[in-house]
This record gives C-alpha cells, sequence and structure tokens, in this order.
C-alpha cells in the first residue's frame, strides 16, 4: 500500500488541502497543485510519515500564503473524484495510526512491508528481506534428529 501526498485547490469550493490518498498518486484527486514544499508529490509507503509530512506542508503551505484554513484530508478515490471530509490534524493522526495497524509487518524484524515482500523456501510467511526470511527458517525449521 502507498500513500500519496499532494496539495489540492478542490474546485468548486476552492478549499486548500494537503491530501494524503491512499493508493499512491493515480488515486490523488484530479485538482492537484504544482509541487513548492519538501515532501510534496511523494509516495509513502508508513501512512503515519505521510500525515506527518502533510501536516508540515500544510503548517508551510498556511506560513506561504498567509491562509489559515488549510487541512490535512485523508481518504481514498477509488480512483474517482472524491473530495476527501473535513477533519483535523489529531483526526488525520489517527486516521493513520488505523491505517498503519491495518498494514502487513514482517514476520520476523515486525518492520512495515513494502512491494518487495519474501517468503522462506516453503512459500510461506511474510518477510522484509531475505535475511530475514532466511533467519526465520533457521530458527523455525529444526528437523527431527532422529529421521535425519
Ligand atoms: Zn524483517
Amino acid at each position: 500500500m502507498k500513500y500519496f501526498v499532494s496539495r489540492q485547490k478542490y474546485w468548486p469550493t476552492g478549499e486548500l488541502v494537503v491530501e494524503v490518498a491512499v493508493g499512491g498518486k493515480n488515486y490523488a484527486n484530479p485538482d492537484m497543485l504544482v509541487s513548492q514544499f519538501p515532501g510534496e508529490a511523494e509516495e509513502y509507503h508508513d501512512p503515519r510519515q505521510a500525515v506527518a509530512v502533510g501536516i508540515k506542508i500544510a503548517d508551510a503551505w498556511k506560513a506561504a500564503s498567509g491562509h489559515t484554513e488549510i487541512e490535512v484530508r485523508t481518504g481514498f478515490t477509488h480512483g474517482f473524484t472524491a473530495p476527501f471530509e473535513s477533519g483535523s490534524y489529531q483526526e488525520a493522526q489517527a486516521w493513520a495510526q488505523r491505517q498503519y495497524q491495518q498494514l502487513d509487518n514482517c514476520d520476523a524484524c515486525g518492520e512495515l512491508l513494502n512491494d518487495e515482500r519474501y517468503t522462506d523456501s516453503f512459500g510461506e510467511g511474510k518477510f522484509c528481506s531475505e535475511r530475514c526470511a532466511l533467519g526465520s527458517e533457521e530458527q523455525g525449521g529444526e528437523s527431527c534428529e532422529a529421521c535425519n
């Protein structure tokens, strides 16, 4: 799963929004503004990081533009135009935490899995790296000493 951070000027309301969209950049709403702040128009694997970056961008944008009503909004467009619901920074952070808990983590080290994932030699489990996959086999792969 990816999370895409972009600045938007929603049409027709003219609301200024920093959007954190589930599914990556193909799922952002279409009224995206030209990238201006660090971390903007990028994809993140960790929703908590995406929201944290989004809040930084919203604050920088407020300072630069003089607008005070800039929100960080989160959601999923399903590939359509679907302006996200208004919410506070705290609500965006709570959303990120819920998203994070639903994500897959490495069976061995607990790190968040990105698109590249590994299984052990039996094709089982999900791991962040070959090292974690092999490590788990060594620990869990005890065979019967009598049979071998
Ligand atoms: Zn791992």
